[in-house]
């Protein structure tokens, strides 16, 4: 389930959240619109996010592999609510760590 928000930073106001990119598009039309007259305000932010309500592009790489694989996992137990199970960001943590030890084991295994 993805997840959209619009964000003003001139009225610093955020959209609620939003799953579809057309209800995205809408929301920032409707808002520039009635609040800005059609203008488009500068700085204004749109797009994909975590459960946790954080941009995907603004977290680092690491950061948003963490998310996106904690938030696949949340999502098999429910897709609408927000935030993270404690068993899905520790999965998320094994998934990477366990990851990363292998490439270790191997990258030492053929050195
Ligand atoms: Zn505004």
């Amino acid at each position: 389930m993805r997840r959209f928000r619009y964000r003003c930073t001139i009225c610093r106001t955020t959209s609620p959240v939003v799953h579809e990119l057309a209800d995205l598009a809408a929301e920032s039309e409707v808002h520039r619109q009635t609040i800005h007259g059609g203008h488009i305000p500068d700085d204004e932010m749109a797009g994909q996010i975590d459960r946790l309500g954080r941009w995907y592009a603004t977290l680092p790489p690491l950061a948003a592999l963490y998310s996106r694989i904690a938030d696949a996992l949340s999502d098999l137990r429910d897709l609408k609510t927000m935030g993270h199970y404690w068993w899905a960001s520790a999965g998320a943590t094994l998934l990477i760590g366990g990851t990363a030890a292998l490439a270790l084991l191997l990258a030492a295994t053929f050195l």
